[in-house]
């Protein structure tokens, strides 16, 4: 899996050049815009990330010229006051962006999600007549389709993909993190574990397992 990563501050490029790295991702790093550019030209790339301000451009014009050539997952990397700009990219399609600075499980998780999303390393995740399918992001319970938020399916997903684990609240909060750049609290926690109890028909928590005073945890089988 390789990863253009496009960032003009070279102590920023060198920092998650080894993050990515250690993760076993390829690194194909530009100071600038032309950089990156011309590294499309030769080289495929699995997913993109973009800084926003470039000495010599933006990420959006860069934005629009990767997709130009490609519908690889593009997320933006962005400084607090860009953030409204940011928007505004997301709105040209970029799947997402992490504001600077950002907590590095924060940044992997995005890439993985990104990269799930675009079906790479999709993967098929069950618990008795519940299916997550990865790829298409769809929740199937037995032939009903469990329309959930984003939220919800995260929840499910982070669960999903550790059966038997005991997922602590301060765990599960970690790990999520609304899209939209709100804080999920506590009580928010709660109320979507009990939806999604709700829409899986699990009101007794047969499914999603309340563990007392700890957290969660899920019985199922990975297929
Ligand atoms: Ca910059």
């Amino acid at each position: 899996m390789k990863i253009l990563l496009v960032e003009d501050s070279e102590a920023m490029m060198m920092g998650l050049e080894y993050l990515l790295s250690q993760e076993g991702y390829g690194v194909l790093s530009a100071g600038n815009a032309a950089q990156a550019v011309k590294f499309l030209e030769s080289e495929s790339c699995d997913l993109a990330l973009l800084d926003i301000g470039l000495p010599d451009g933006d990420g959006f014009e860069l934005y629009r010229k990767i997709r130009e050539k490609s519908q690889i997952p593009i997320i933006f990397l962005t400084a607090r006051d860009e953030e409204r700009d940011v928007v505004r990219g997301l709105d040209l399609g970029a799947d997402d962006y992490v504001v600077k600075p950002f907590r590095n499980r924060e940044l992997l998780s995005r890439i993985k999600g990104a990269l799930r999303r675009s079906g790479k390393g999709s993967k098929i995740l069950s618990c008795g007549d519940i299916l997550l399918d990865t790829q298409s992001g769809k929740v199937m319970q037995g032939d009903r389709e469990i329309a959930l938020t984003k939220l919800e399916y995260r929840i499910l997903y982070s669960m999903l993909s550790h059966p038997g684990k005991l997922f602590t609240r301060d765990e599960i909060l970690g790990d999520i993190w609304d899209i939209s750049g709100n804080f999920v609290n506590d009580n928010t926690l709660s109320v979507t574990i009990k939806r999604i109890r709700e829409k899986l028909g699990d009101k007794s928590g047969q499914i999603i397992r309340t563990v007392r005073g700890m957290g969660y945890r899920i019985e199922g089988n990975e297929g």
